[in-house]
């Protein structure tokens, strides 16, 4: 089956992105690659549609990504690469900026992969070194190039980023004005000029990191998926799991401690919960509508039941609490939530 061209440039460098893999790790230096089931070697044919070759001989399928640290994931193959040379060419914080960038993608999917690759580079080995063949080639060959041109967002907007993670690492007390320029790379009074104080700056922080949770949760609701998979995404976010949301609980907490003797905070706190909640019953009310949950309760009162529920072990998680990890939060989370749904216990563990 020939593969069809395409005129998608993503499409056209996700294909390239394969070709490169099943090259370095099927058919090295020239050689035809190897058939396990004929165990010979033999020509293979690229199927279509698929991240796939086939052995022209015996048919079997051979998935190249699979022998890579990249298996079963759903970001396309090209955007791996794309990080890899980033992280392997720019190390430093600003890596998952320059990620987030070049690939179009908020800073939480930045973060992640950025991480992840990290933690392959620095774990050594055959996967560490397999990455850095394929970047190295990946560069070499000019697909590196971005194709939007990286957006390092306006001043203001990278204030808000940068005083996001430093005040979420450090608190608000600890973190000087100029440990947020520094990070945004901005001067001290470019800072001041946006922001009258600390606080205000924490409260745009914290609304920025609330928004970002926020369009993150509408995107994955966005999805073409089930209900009980929107419901596994909400369940996932609950819980700071990854940087992106750990920092988001932290600044919770930064402002919450903040609230008495500032209305403002208050303010922005009732609304984020708000705006939280009624997704939340989006979720829930979809649920009820296509059968799949039999609620125990008013379905509303269900959504303030859980919302109070995985706040509580989102913060305690968050803290530290040496008997809630993120695995036990997370499990409570799931039992609670089937329980209240009307779903059989253990449907929703992590
Ligand atoms: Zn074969």
């Amino acid at each position: 089956m020939p593969v069809e061209t395409s005129s998608d440039p993503d499409a056209v460098k996700e294909d390239a992105a394969l070709a490169l893999l099943w090259t370095v790790v099927h058919a090295p230096d020239g050689r035809l690659p190897f058939c396990r089931r004929c165990e010979a070697h033999r020509t293979f044919h690229r199927i279509s549609r698929r991240r796939a070759y086939a052995c022209d001989s015996c048919g079997a399928h051979v998935y190249p990504a699979s022998s890579t640290p990249f298996a079963g994931s759903p970001v396309p193959l090209a955007a791996w690469l794309d990080t890899a040379v980033i992280v392997l060419d720019s190390p430093g914080k600003t890596r998952p900026n320059r990620v987030a960038g070049a690939l179009g993608i908020d800073y939480r999917r930045a973060w992640r992969m950025t991480r992840r690759v990290d933690e392959i580079v620095q774990a050594g080995g055959e996967d560490a070194e397999l990455l850095r063949r394929l970047a190295g080639l990946w560069k070499r060959h000019g697909h590196n190039q971005p194709d939007r041109v990286p957006d390092p967002g306006s001043p203001e907007d990278r204030i808000r980023v940068a005083a996001c993670r430093i005040m979420a690492q450090r608190g608000i007390e600890a973190t000087r004005i100029a440990d947020i320029a520094r990070e945004a790379g901005v001067s001290n009074a470019s800072i001041h000029y946006y922001f009258q104080s600390k606080d205000e700056a924490l409260l745009a922080a914290f609304r920025w990191a609330g928004d970002q949770l926020h369009a993150t949760l509408q995107r994955l609701l966005d999805g073409n998926v089930t209900t009980l998979e929107h419901l596994r995404h909400l369940l996932d976010l609950s819980i700071p799991g990854d940087q992106g949301t750990f920092e988001e609980y932290l600044l919770w907490l930064e402002v919450w401690s903040r609230v008495r003797r500032h209305p403002a905070f208050l303010d922005e706190c009732v609304r984020m919960s708000r705006r939280w909640a009624d997704a939340v019953l989006g979720v829930f009310r979809a649920g009820v509508a296509d059968g799949t949950f039999a609620p125990v309760a008013p379905i509303t009162e269900v959504c303030e039941r859980y919302v109070a529920i995985s706040e509580s072990l989102a913060v305690r998680s968050a803290l530290g609490y040496s008997d809630m990890s993120e695995h036990a939060a997370r499990r409570l989370l799931a039992r609670f939530t089937a329980e209240q749904l009307g779903l059989p216990a253990g449907r929703l563990d992590p």
